[in-house]
């Protein structure tokens, strides 16, 4: 408003002649006692009023100009590109700052044409506009209204009264008085303080900038940033004449004037705000007719659209919130509070490592009720509150509905799962029937059931190279609220044999001396100092078998029998190393039975509290990444809101076992892929390694694995522990959501960098050793001799000697004598059974039986003869020196002969 002296005039004669006629000539007597009376309490009490204003100002707050500043921003997560993926808005903090440079000048005046139209020229306080408030409060006093209103109140003592004062409540006049006292007197104080940095320009435009990001405009917005976005979807800078009307008019009561539920309030301030930017000259005519015609009201956002869609944030929101504030506290030394406080209301930037193209595949693969069994069942969720009669009140969950359906059915196993919802639903109304009787005077207090689709997934992707996590889905079907149970972060499920690699393999072929190459037999064995026998999936027992193809074919026995070798604390403390934080050293539990992890069956992913997807798949990242463990983030760093740098979270990087063993695990899981028990992954076109698990009862399905850009890992199971076929379901899902991320990121096939420790050998698979050419490739059941690789220093220097040949007699199937007759001869070569052997490994029908060690043709008899044994070739394949004279060319001409390798022979050495 224009106070000259005109206009006072004509408002007071305004003022006057709105008053009623009958009480103003009653409103002028007392008006000039009240004044008198004023006087002459100024009088009195001057020196008691001095030393109470002294008092008061004395107590006031000291100020400072960051005091002023406005606290509680919301926290914009962006990603690696700088892109805003998600704000989080506390319910003070739905606040984003914005300097008063981007903020339009006629949304400046506006505030300053309706709130303190001096705010240029005065120094923190209003003299004239107390003077005006002072008089119109007698009046209002006069006329029988209440007092003094707000006002004299300038943009600076709002701001103080908003961020100093914010917290107090204002009990009683004297009190308000004190505050209004101390208000101006902070005021004067900051300008004082400001301008003694900057020109008095510069120090209104700070107060203004700190103003305009404070002030509540309605709708849990604060500051014109947050009212843009809220009102008009726009950024603040775009702001129209008209909009910024609409918006200043709401800060006089954000709630009265909230232009969505009251627009024909604002529109009424709105007209005044206008009206006094043309009066004040702050706009031209043409502007205010053009604002005044604007149909404003018909384009503000009724619904918080975007508010309410990521209200309900994604798994991977979840996990970062989550894991900041852990962050907050365990590396800034944040009490939870703080931490929660600053994520919420701190106006915190955070760059998530999330990559929306791999989230989005991920969520649709996932989402596409195609990917899982038609029939997929439900778990129920049920919570229910009963008053009793007496006033007591009972609590029940769906564990209650469990015990009574176990004990209906007379069963121990949970019925927590059900065919559909409506079956679901029955079973908790039918245990609520149980405990619920209004007859007998039971309130019913409140009821909720949920029901959870089931089989459920969890399925987290990184980039191995940074430890960037890029997709996290935490479960499937409907996400209903926040920080609900992520399965991807928070659940820990039994590993199966995904933990056969890092367990038992990694650190026997790291430190162990144990080779792809090294043999065990997989044999009937029980677990070391137990009974307790350890079984392969398909209860068949194949023999001598190399690490290579037990990891092939995740052979139980072998990785035992490895685990044997490493030992459970070696392997216990390669598996901190790879960033295992759930695993248990001792655990006493309240029977006084002792759980540990560092154990033989850990070889197996038989473990206390198992694993969950993230760590399992950063651990198979440092795999892929030559060896070197990198921490898996879901973020990079968190900058405060006035833009430093809070927390650099770059990866903690650690190499955890040497280049040579990653690459020859890596080498060995490409075989699961290409040939083993993992070949539903197999990608189009794109080189990948991983293993599979699968828990004992078919519980848990889990695939590990790797291309050589990303690593991911899927589980798929029930939340309640339930035995079913998961077919290849949890393999297809991994490797549909891989072919689409290399086809959408066009991501270029390539080996897995092979480093220079590694080197080559020609090995037999059933010794382990070095392959004796013309022995080992006449196993009956065809050549046993690869090539494998080594890390340089572990190629074996032995050859092969776990493979003979002896010479037999064809007519008395025993080993041939001197006397046999030449046609009557045949070589052929046998296993020299295992220390452990056994008659039920599929190597039993080829091992040398036990006679022909003393026994020799009983047909061809010429002399007495001894043993025709034939040792193994240890060294000259061409030249066997234990090899009788009679049948040495023979045996050397026979060799090379296919056709003496048939079945009937085969049978001989049964018998
Ligand atoms: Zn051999
Ligand atoms: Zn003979």
């Amino acid at each position: 408003m224009n106070l000259n002296k005109n206009n006072i005039d004509r408002k007071q004669r305004n003022l006057s002649s709105k008053l009623p006629k009958v009480r103003k000539k009653f409103s002028v007597i007392l008006f000039k006692y009240t004044l008198v009376a004023i006087l002459a309490l100024l009088v009195i009490g001057a020196g008691a009023a001095f030393g109470m204003v002294r008092s008061i100002l004395d107590n006031a707050p000291d100020i400072d100009p960051s005091d002023v500043q406005p606290e509680g921003f919301s926290t914009t997560i962006y990603n690696q590109d700088g892109e805003k993926l998600l704000s989080l808005a506390d319910y003070d903090s739905n606040r984003i700052y914005v300097t008063i440079d981007k903020i339009p000048k006629n949304l400046q005046n506006a505030f300053i044409a309706i709130e303190d139209e001096r705010f240029y020229e005065h120094d923190g306080i209003d003299p004239r506009g107390i003077a005006r408030a002072f008089f119109v409060g007698v009046k209002n006093i006069l006329s029988g209204n209440s007092g003094f209103s707000e006002g004299a109140s300038t943009l600076t003592q709002q701001l103080i009264k908003n961020n100093v004062f914010a917290a107090y409540s204002e009990p009683s006049f004297i009190v308000k008085l004190e505050r209004k006292i101390q208000e101006q007197y902070l005021a004067l104080n900051l300008e004082k303080k400001l301008t003694k940095t900057m020109s008095k320009y510069e120090a209104k435009q700070q107060i203004l900038e700190y103003y305009l990001n404070t002030i509540n405009l309605g709708q849990s917005t604060l500051g014109v940033q947050a009212a843009a976005n809220r009102y008009f979807d726009k950024d603040v800078s775009e702001l129209t004449l008209s909009e910024s009307a609409v918006i200043a008019s709401i800060t006089k009561n954000p709630s009265a004037l909230d232009p969505i539920r009251h627009p024909e309030d604002n529109e009424k301030r709105r007209a005044t705000i206008l009206k006094r930017m043309l009066d004040q000259e702050l706009i031209t005519q043409k502007q205010y007719n053009k604002a005044m015609k604007d149909d404003v009201y018909s384009r503000i956002k009724q619904v918080d659209t975007k508010q309410s869609n990521s209200s309900i944030y994604s798994y991977f929101m979840d996990a970062l919130i989550v894991q900041v504030i852990d962050d907050l506290q365990e590396q800034l030394g944040y009490n939870r509070t703080q931490a929660y406080n600053a994520l919420y209301r701190g106006g915190l930037s955070i760059y998530a490592t999330q990559d929306q193209t791999i989230q989005e595949i991920c969520d649709s693969v996932i989402s596409d009720p195609s990917m899982f069994p038609d029939n997929s069942d439900v778990s129920l969720g049920y919570r229910l509150s009963i008053q009793k009669k007496d006033g007591t009140t009972k609590n029940y969950s769906e564990y209650d509905v469990d015990a009574y359906l176990r004990q209906k059915l007379k069963t121990s196993r949970s019925q927590m799962i059900f065919s559909n919802s409506d079956e679901a639903k029955a079973a908790a109304e039918e245990f609520k029937a149980t405990v619920y009787n209004p007859k007998k005077g039971d309130t019913l207090l409140g009821e909720k059931i949920t029901t959870t689709i089931q089989p459920q997934v969890s399925f987290t992707l990184m980039d191995q190279k940074t430890g960037y996590v890029k997709a996290i889905v935490g479960g499937r079907g409907e996400k209903t609220g926040n920080l609900t149970l992520n399965r991807a972060t928070d659940t820990t499920r039994q590993p199966g044999s995904t933990f056969k690699i890092v367990s038992a393999y990694l650190p026997a072929l790291d430190t162990s001396g144990v080779t792809l190459a090294t043999t065990f037999n997989d044999a009937p064995y029980n677990w070391p100092n137990t009974s307790q026998p350890v079984r392969n999936a398909n209860r068949q027992y194949g023999g001598l078998t190399t690490v290579r193809k037990a990891i092939q074919n995740s052979t139980n026995i072998v990785a035992a029998k490895t685990m044997e070798i490493v030992t459970p604390q070696v392997s216990y403390n390669y598996l901190l190393n790879l960033g295992f934080t759930t695993l248990v050293d001792r655990q006493v539990n309240a029977d006084g039975s002792v759980y540990s992890d560092i154990q033989y069956p850990t070889a197996l992913g038989g473990i206390t509290n198992g694993v969950t997807n993230l760590e399992l798949t950063a651990a198979y990242a440092a795999i892929a990444n030559q060896g070197v463990y990198t921490k898996p983030i879901l973020y990079t760093k968190i900058i405060d809101h006035e833009g430093n740098l809070l927390y650099d979270n770059t990866p903690t990087t650690k190499q955890v076992m040497k280049d040579s063993t990653a690459w020859l695990l890596t080498n060995a899981m490409e075989d699961v892929v290409n040939y083993g028990t993992g070949t539903a992954t197999k990608l189009n076109g794109m080189t990948s390694a991983g293993k599979t698990g699968t828990t004992s009862n078919n519980v848990d399905f889990w695939f590990s694995g790797y291309t050589p850009y990303y690593t991911a890992s899927i589980w798929y199971g029930y939340d309640i522990n339930k035995s079913f076929s998961s077919g290849s379901a949890h393999q297809i899902i991994w490797k549909t959501i891989m072919d689409k991320v290399d086809s959408t990121l066009q991501l270029k096939d390539k080996s897995f960098t092979k480093p220079s420790s590694i080197t080559r050998a020609t090995i037999c698979t059933k010794s382990g050793k070095l392959a004796v050419s013309g022995l080992c490739d006449r196993d009956p059941r065809g050549s046993t001799i690869r090539t494998e690789y080594f890390a340089k220093g572990t190629v074996p220097t032995e050859e092969c000697d776990v493979h003979v040949k002896v010479t037999l007699c064809k007519e008395s199937k025993e080993p041939a004598s001197k006397y046999c007759p030449d046609y009557d001869l045949v070589s052929y070569v046998y296993l020299i059974p295992p220390e452990d052997s056994s008659d039920e490994t599929a190597d039993a029908p080829y091992y040398l039986p036990d006679n022909f060690q003393n026994q020799t043709c009983h047909i061809h008899t010429g002399s007495s003869f001894g043993s025709q044994f034939l040792a193994p070739y240890t060294e000259d394949l061409k030249e066997p020196t234990r090899i009788p004279d009679s049948s040495e060319s023979l045996q050397r001409r026979k060799i090379d002969s296919e056709e003496e390798l048939d079945p009937d022979e085969q049978a001989i050495s049964e018998e």
